[in-house]
């Protein structure tokens, strides 16, 4: 039987386009032989649309036609907007999986994957915990310190916490920390609102834009060392793409580099020796569980000249476009991009079979 499959795409986020490309390019790899497709459209002022089943695959995924009876915005009407798979099966509105394609807060922060679990919806990806555990830098790294995972050193404050004594955060930074280092909000993705400091100065001006994004702040020690980034893909027993580099053309790899300039190098395989790629299997293994990842993650790390290697973060809901360094990963260790999303509805329906 055909499964029904939602792509949940667009979204207030600034990965709006971004998320539009995701959902063409997955429309054009499913086979229509084997599903049936139905898009769910978040525009920009994060209206909800959905839309007719697909009955081919599309170019302008946010030009389909949707009709405005379905022009509704949540969470007014949550549960009839949404199918819910509590039906006969014979319902015309069921559908057998979601496949959340959207970036950055109200997409992989866990939000929407709550709603989806309150409306009983099997999705594709992280579920709760993971996805908000994720989103949210500082509970990350303190989950991987439990993991024992290798990290750079690092400070955290919230912005009340920075007003009220400023010169006390300075002095533990520059106690703890050795310059340059990153200043981040804690809670986004695509390095927004993230900048490099190499002195006091500079440190109080990336603070202040960091807090232009985010209440909570982490400033890292900046670690001189190659990228490198692993696939992983499974549930209770995940399983690992090889490794890629990425090799940025800029001083960092930046939000311009990674989704606008399409010029950074990726090489796949990374060429790293035998046993740093098993430490790499065996870091992103353990930083998937201690998250309680499923579906999927990529796990980005650090490997330095001496060949430590050191996590930087997990992405859960990781670049999904046929050239994005995830797809391409698994491309490399022998499941292409329409495997890769079938293996990914299968692990959703799996997961979700489980919780029952
Ligand atoms: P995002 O979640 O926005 O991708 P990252 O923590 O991955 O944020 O930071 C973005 C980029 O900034 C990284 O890919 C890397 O190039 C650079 N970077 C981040 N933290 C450090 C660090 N501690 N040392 C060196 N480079 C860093
Ligand atoms: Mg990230
Ligand atoms: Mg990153």
């Amino acid at each position: 039987m055909k499964k029904r499959i939602g792509l949940l795409y667009g979204g207030k986020s600034a990965e709006h386009e971004v998320s539009l490309s995701t959902a063409r390019a997955v429309t054009q790899a499913l086979n229509f032989d084997d599903y049936d497709v139905f898009p769910i459209f978040i525009t920009q002022e994060g209206e909800w649309r959905k839309g007719a089943q697909l009955l081919a695959p599309v170019e302008a995924i946010d030009q389909l036609q949707f009709g405005k009876e379905n022009n509704q915005s949540l969470p007014n009407n949550i549960s009839s907007f949404l199918p819910s798979t509590q039906g006969t099966g014979e319902d015309d509105n069921s559908l057998d999986v979601i496949f959340p394609l959207l970036h950055g807060p109200n997409g992989e922060d866990g939000t929407v994957q709550g709603l989806l679990e309150v409306l009983n919806l099997p999705y594709i990806g992280n579920g709760v915990l993971a996805s908000s555990a994720g989103m949210d830098k500082v509970v990350m790294k303190q989950l991987f310190a439990i993991a024992g995972l290798k990290q750079v050193p690092f400070v955290h404050f919230i912005r009340n916490e920075w007003k009220k004594d400023q010169s006390y955060w300075l002095g533990k930074i520059e106690t703890e920390l050795a310059w340059p280092v990153f200043v981040k909000p804690a809670n986004l993705g695509s390095s927004v609102g993230i900048s490099q400091a190499a002195n006091r100065e500079e440190l109080i001006e990336a603070v202040d834009l960091a807090l232009k994004y985010d209440r909570k702040i982490i400033i890292e020690q900046g670690i001189k060392a190659r990228e490198i980034e692993m696939g992983v893909l499974g549930n209770d027993t995940p399983k690992c793409s090889v490794p890629g580099e990425i090799k940025p053309l800029k001083a960092f790899y930046d939000y311009q580099a990674k989704y606008k300039d399409g010029n950074t190098a990726m090489i796949i395989p990374a060429d790293v020796s035998q046993e740093v790629k098993a430490t790499l299997i065996d870091h992103a293994i353990k930083a998937f569980k201690v998250l309680d990842c499923s579906g999927l993650v990529r796990a980005d790390f650090f490997v330095t000249d001496d060949d430590e290697v050191v996590i930087n973060e997990v992405n859960t809901l990781p670049g999904f476009t046929p050239t994005s360094m995830f797809p391409l990963l698994w491309q490399h260790t022998g499941v292409n991009y329409s495997e890769l999303i079938d293996q990914l509805i299968e692990l959703a329906i799996e997961r979700h079979a489980e919780k029952q």
